[in-house]
């Protein structure tokens, strides 16, 4: 038994270590792609459910490889925000993304969604960011909408509750990212600043598997339209789940059964295909 044991602890050790230097790989790799901007935006469009129309798109962050690969964001983001470099990641993400936005024909309800890590509230000036970058480009600030997970609750809370209220007063807009995954107080959720609730894939892709999901579901939804929340729900991926949603009076649909997040050209396209329709 001691044997085995002390096996046991070496190929432990030997996973701690190579999953540490992984990460310092990683990291320093990152702070190259940084310096070389050598990161891609991709944009997810999201219908309204009723009109099943596009209403918005959710900017996701793509770490091209030479070989044609990706390395997924689940992966650098997390090391990102460790390190701090999620800072001056985020400011290129956030750039390229309304730099985009600018390009695009799209009316004024058209509302772009950036993901926002709670770490930048606690070491930049997040307002200071976006008003001049909408500034620069030309962009309405209600055509943004910035996405936290519910890790802003925990965290500095009342820093983050005041800046989260400080970018919906320039006219931006405010979304629970992932919600049902986290920690939530729902007293906490009454008082947050938000516009939106967006329920998690684990909730809406398992309404029919898991008994417990549609009851999930659906009080998650009830709750947020009696605070005046609108719900977007994620990881769409079946019509039944989508008409699910729609009966229970989401505003936005986004999933794959719709659209798969795409480049900048080809979601160009998938605008002008729809406004021509
Ligand atoms: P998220 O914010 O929850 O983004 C939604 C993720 O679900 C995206 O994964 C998207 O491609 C995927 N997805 C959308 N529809 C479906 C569907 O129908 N089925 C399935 N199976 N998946 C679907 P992605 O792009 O790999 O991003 C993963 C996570 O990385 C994001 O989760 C977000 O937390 C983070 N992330 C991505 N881009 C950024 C960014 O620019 N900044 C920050 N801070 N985080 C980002
Ligand atoms: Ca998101
Ligand atoms: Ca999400
Ligand atoms: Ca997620």
């Amino acid at each position: 038994a001691k044997r085995s044991g002390g096996n046991t602890f070496e190929v432990f050790a030997d996973k701690m270590a190579i999953q540490y230097e992984h990460e310092l790989h990683l990291r320093n790799k990152l702070q190259k792609a940084i310096e070389q901007r050598e990161f891609e935006v991709y944009y997810q469009p999201y219908v309204s459910a009723r009109g099943q129309r596009i209403i918005g798109a959710e900017a996701l962050v793509r770490w091209p490889q030479p070989d044609g690969s990706f390395i997924s964001p689940a992966e650098f983001i997390p090391i990102a925000e460790q390190t701090g470099q999620i800072v001056p990641l985020s400011k290129l993400i956030m750039r390229a993304a309304i730099a985009d936005l600018a390009k695009w024909q799209v009316g004024k309800n058209f509302t772009l969604s950036i993901n926002l890590s709670v770490k930048q509230f606690q070491r930049e000036n997040i307002i200071g960011t976006v008003s001049e970058l909408a500034q620069e480009y030309q962009v309405p600030l209600q055509q943004l909408q910035f996405e936290l997970t519910e890790s802003v609750m925990v965290e500095d809370a009342q820093k983050v509750f005041r800046e989260l209220a400080e970018l919906r007063t320039i006219g931006c807009r405010v979304a629970i990212d992932d919600f049902g995954t986290g920690f939530s107080s729902l007293s906490y959720l009454s008082r947050l600043p938000i516009d939106t609730l967006k329920i998690d894939r684990e909730f809406s892709q398992s309404i029919f598997t898991d008994p417990a999901s549609p009851t999930i579901c659906k009080a998650i939804t009830d709750m947020a339209h009696g605070l005046n929340k609108m719900v977007i729900v994620e990881g769409i991926e079946t019509p039944e789940q989508a008409d699910f949603f729609m009966r229970q009076g989401c505003m936005g649909l986004q999933g794959f059964l719709f659209y798969k997040p795409m480049p900048f050209d080809e979601f160009d396209k998938t605008l002008a295909a729809e406004t021509t329709q």
